[in-house]
């Protein structure tokens, strides 16, 4: 008998859930033909804004942009350093660098797969200005430790949130947890769009006013240009549709918590190495991720089994072309530098995941993982 495959995200399902009420959004932007910006772009942000407890929030047009448009609101140019993960999506160190600034990697930690706290000082030099932790996974980094850190060292500190949205670390919501933090509405994120987009968050009215200002080509007024910026406006559509699912986020969060604990259960004694989410924080399980020396057997035994998986990430940044090609005789040292990160990206595997995932669909990963 041949198994249907596993959706790894089934993004299908939720559409279907809620198509009515996504359907008539998107029909009543349509309907205005105000396509850019405009009254569902400032909804949806005063929504984001009350949600994660956040003073300002800046809608974007992706992740990758807020990150961007953060290093800019801070200033960081040419030659300035900022220490971050290895271990992420490639964007968190590439808008670094495309600034002319310079990524400087700090090693994870094994378990919670978040850069360690304390190898992050040792890496602080007169060039330093920020530093960017990720909350891998949907898991919060250890941002105490680190704004400690950098409010002793004069230094900013970006959230990295494009994949805990959602999540709380010590009672506060996450997007809210640093000088500004960033997240992704990239339709694979725990709150996603149907397209590209992001969002900035602070609490800072300074921040907030020239951040908004960059998003949208450094304009003041009709035509007025204070900055040099980007256009990295949101669009009006995508901002109807994440009204709607952000009405419904915390029923869908409660559901992965729920898919999460199954899984969890199902591994606990396995060889596997269920995620270990610290007692301080949540996760909202962006992946679910597991870990094993056989990876690749493991994800063709999956893969027979109509399972599917995927690696995030199978390179740490530092190993990536494009830095070979800007220094090349820093992998070596790195590699030395950050071995959890070099383990991790052999070994990571994430399987099937979201509030979605039917409980049948659900016991066919585990029984599949079992049967190994
Ligand atoms: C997805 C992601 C980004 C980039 O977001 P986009 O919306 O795809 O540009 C940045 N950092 C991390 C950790 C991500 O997972």
């Amino acid at each position: 008998m041949t198994e249907q495959t596993i959706p790894f995200i089934d993004l299908k399902s939720q559409y279907l859930a809620y198509k009515d009420e996504i359907d008539g959004a998107m029909a009543r932007v349509v309907d205005s033909c105000g396509f850019i910006q405009g009254p569902e772009v400032a909804a949806l942000e005063s929504e984001l804004s009350e949600y994660t407890g956040v003073k300002h929030c800046i809608t974007c047009s992706s992740g990758t942009d807020a990150l961007l448009i953060a290093l800019l609101t801070l200033g960081i140019q040419q030659g300035d350093e900022v220490i971050t993960t290895p271990f992420s999506f490639f964007a968190t160190a590439e808008v670094v660098s495309l600034l002319g600034a310079h990524p400087v990697f700090a090693d994870i930690d094994a378990h919670t797969y978040n850069i360690q706290a304390d190898l992050i000082e040792s890496n602080i030099t007169e060039k330093t200005k920020a530093i960017i932790p990720v909350n891998l996974y949907g898991q919060p980094a250890d941002m105490d430790k680190i704004n400690d850190i950098a409010e002793r060292r004069g230094l900013f500190v970006i959230e990295d949130a494009a994949q805990s949205f959602g999540s709380v670390y010590r009672g506060k919501k996450s997007c809210g947890l640093a000088t500004i933090g960033c997240t992704s509405f990239y339709p694979a994120k725990p709150l996603g769009c149907f397209g590209d987009g992001g969002a900035l968050f602070t609490d800072d009215d300074e921040l907030a006013a020239a951040a908004r200002c960059l998003m949208n080509h450094g304009q003041d007024a009709g035509y007025r240009h204070s900055r040099i910026g980007i256009n990295g406006r949101l669009d009006a559509l995508q901002a109807a549709v994440l009204r709607v699912k952000l009405a419904h986020f915390d029923e869908e969060l409660a559901a992965r918590e729920r898919v999460a604990e199954r899984y969890s259960a199902a591994l606990e004694s396995s060889a596997f190495n269920p995620p270990r989410i610290l007692p301080d924080r949540t996760s909202v399980f962006a992946q679910y991720t597991v870990r094993t020396e056989q990876r690749d057997t493991f994800r063709s035994f999956l893969k027979e089994h109509g399972v599917p998986s995927a690696v995030h990430y199978p390179l740490p940044i530092y190993r990536q072309e494009a830095y070979l090609k800007l220094w090349s005789n820093k992998i070596e040292s790195y590699a030395a530098s950050c071995p959890n990160t070099e383990a991790a990206a052999r070994e990571v595997v994430s399987l099937p995941f979201g509030p979605f995932l039917s409980e049948e669909a659900q016991e066919r990963v585990i029984e599949a993982i079992k049967s190994i």
